[in-house]
């Protein structure tokens, strides 16, 4: 499986790369990431569609990212 970080659809400022089954995202403590996967490529081009290009803001963990810069303030060493 190739990974791409190219996507010229996802809208998303956490998302970090992709392949067939799975969706990177920034991680939700300093210099890590996360990522989902589904048990099918068409699951995760569902979620992604739905998600990362149009509505990212009711994805789970682009709001516990959008949190960790709430609480971080100006505190970059969390
Ligand atoms: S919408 Fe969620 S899964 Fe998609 S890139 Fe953003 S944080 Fe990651």
């Amino acid at each position: 499986m190739s990974i791409s970080k190219d996507s010229i659809f996802i809208k998303c400022p956490f998302f970090k790369a992709h392949d067939a089954r799975r969706i990177f995202c920034e991680g939700i403590v300093k210099d890590s990431s996360v990522h989902l996967s589904f048990m099918s490529a068409d699951t995760k081009r569902q979620y992604e569609k739905k998600h990362c290009e149009h509505g990212y803001g009711s994805c789970p963990i682009y709001k516990i990212n959008e949190r960790k810069y709430d609480e971080m303030g100006n505190d970059t060493s969390v």
